[in-house]
């Protein structure tokens, strides 16, 4: 399924992040040997642990929850952080990202899915500290676009309508906050299960594992 997918994203400009948790290194680097680059990990050990054995020109994304404390042991490395949820968390990145001399790529992730345990900022709030630029004032930070994960249901309508929901959230806080910003161009949304709706609606950048392993 590997070349299928290179060939539908890179056909519409669309980044793939292929999804490695779980994956064995050998299985990683038969996808580096065939020109991947961006590889995407849910969680910090695994990404570290991952980092210190494959090739150094691999483009790190974490795609999961991702704690104050365990930002440390990513930042000297890690591209793009797409699970900024919080006004605390993004301190902490700037702060390490500082430390290792760094800019660190950030994406702040909103909550569309109705379910409890999805996190992400819930619009308002997001809304309500960009017009006090609160997240937008780190120097060792740049913030890349927005994340967001559909619920999980085999309602297609739900999940294009979640979609359809994030991107216009998207332009709205790149045209109220990041005009002037060249960089605010990723809309990371889309999975194995609904990336296709995700690319319909407008995402640039889709986080896919299991399809691409099969
Ligand atoms: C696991 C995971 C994915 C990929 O899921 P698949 O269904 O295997 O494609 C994408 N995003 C996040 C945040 C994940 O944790």
């Amino acid at each position: 399924m590997y070349k299928e997918l290179v060939e539908f994203c890179s056909d519409r400009g669309i980044t793939l992040v292929a999804v490695t948790k779980i994956r064995s290194i050998s299985a990683i680097q038969n996808l580096y040997d065939s020109g991947h680059r961006n590889f995407g990990e849910n969680r910090v050990p695994e990404l570290v642990e991952k980092h210190e054995v494959l090739p150094t020109d691999i483009k790190w994304h974490m795609i999961g929850h991702l704690q104050s404390n365990k930002v440390k042991y990513i930042a000297s490395f890690v591209s793009m952080i797409h699970s900024g949820t919080s006004l605390s968390l993004l301190k902490e990145i700037n702060k390490r990202a500082a430390n290792n001399e760094r800019i660190i790529d950030v994406l702040l992730q909103i909550k569309i899915a109705n379910e409890e345990a999805k996190s992400g900022w819930d619009m308002e709030e997001l809304i309500s500290q960009l017009s006090n630029n609160e997240l937008q004032r780190f120097e060792n930070i740049r913030i890349r676009g927005i994340m967001g994960m559909a619920t999980f249901t085999s309602d297609e309508n739900i999940i294009k309508s979640e979609f359809s929901n994030l991107k216009s959230y998207f332009d709205t806080i790149k045209s109220d906050f990041f005009s002037h910003h060249d960089y605010f161009d990723t809309l990371s949304m889309g999975m194995s299960g609904d990336y296709k709706i995700a690319v319909a609606e407008g995402s640039t950048m889709v986080r896919i594992g299991s399809l691409l392993f099969q």
